[in-house]
């Protein structure tokens, strides 16, 4: 089959990094495991056996019919076709069961799949193949380029660390950009509520829209926070912050404490 491009089909063809990735996940025996785009079964096949529950979430339709003819028969594999973006998590994991994630996910999505799998309820560990670009923003520093609302979205709920690098050259078709493995594990309990999450995503999207302004013209006038002047003096009182740095100043946890204020 010619690998579709919009479903950033590029498959991974090096078993000793196949198994690598595989092997760095935390014990598998213990919790379901879910593969997000098991493609033509690269990850899939060494996943077949290490767990109880295996869930294999593919969108493509023939990809989908080749993996149902491997393991559709197998105890314990579930073949789910459809988006991930749309799939409930709930549904699949009731009453709690925990569960981890693993994926050479297609990059035009991957932001979109970490917000998605870091909505309730969480993995306990998700496992990634991501491009370059997008890991070092993951684990970006403040006042970096690479900082920004993926950074903090991630890392107020989630530690986050680099594995390892893969090279363009285990992947068929050879992709135009440099892939890492990261793990993301979401703190337990979640340290904040849905209601502060919303929060924090609303004040971290309008301040890094406007990067290069000082914070407290955001708070202002952005027309998704819009506080008045008062207000703003208020958050600058009680934290003692210089409300005229710049967003990408501001560490995550200096964030989430206005953003509490906020509501
Ligand atoms: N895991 C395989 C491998 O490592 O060779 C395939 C990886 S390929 C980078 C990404 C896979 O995700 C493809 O099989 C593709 O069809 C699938 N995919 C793309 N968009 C998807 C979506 N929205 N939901 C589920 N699977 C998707």
């Amino acid at each position: 089959m010619k690998p579709k491009r919009s479903l950033g089909q590029n498959f991974l063809i090096d078993p000793n990094l196949q198994r690598k990735i595989t092997a760095s996940l935390g014990d598998p025996s213990e919790q379901a495991l879910v593969e997000i785009g098991p493609g033509k079964g690269a990850l899939t096949q060494h996943l077949i056996g290490l767990s109880d529950r295996l869930v294999l979430i593919e969108l493509d339709d023939e990809l989908v019919e080749d993996l149902r003819a491997s393991y559709g028969g197998r105890a314990g594999v579930e073949i789910v076709h459809r988006d991930v973006l749309t799939v409930d998590f709930g549904a699949l994991f009731p009453d709690h069961t925990p569960f981890r994630v693993v994926g050479n996910i297609p990059y035009n999505i991957t932001a979109p799949i970490i917000f998605k799998l870091l909505e309730r309820p969480r993995p306990s560990e998700i496992l990634l193949m991501v491009q370059k670009e997008v890991a070092e923003r993951l684990v970006a520093h403040p006042g970096t380029s690479e900082y920004g609302a993926l950074t903090v979205g991630v890392r107020t709920v989630a530690s986050c660390k680099k594995l390892f690098a893969v090279p363009r050259t285990a992947f068929r078709p050879v992709p135009k950009v440099d892939s890492v493995v990261i793990r993301i594990v979401p703190d337990d309990p979640p340290p904040l509520s849905l209601s502060e999450e919303a929060g924090l995503r609303r004040l971290t999207r309008a301040a890094f829209q406007w990067r290069r302004k000082q914070l407290q013209k955001t708070l202002r006038d952005h027309p998704d926070l819009a506080l008045d002047r008062a207000s703003v003096e208020g958050i600058a009182a009680s934290t003692g912050w210089d409300l005229t740095r710049r967003p990408e100043t501001f560490a995550p946890d200096e964030l989430v404490r206005i953003s509490k204020l906020l509501a």
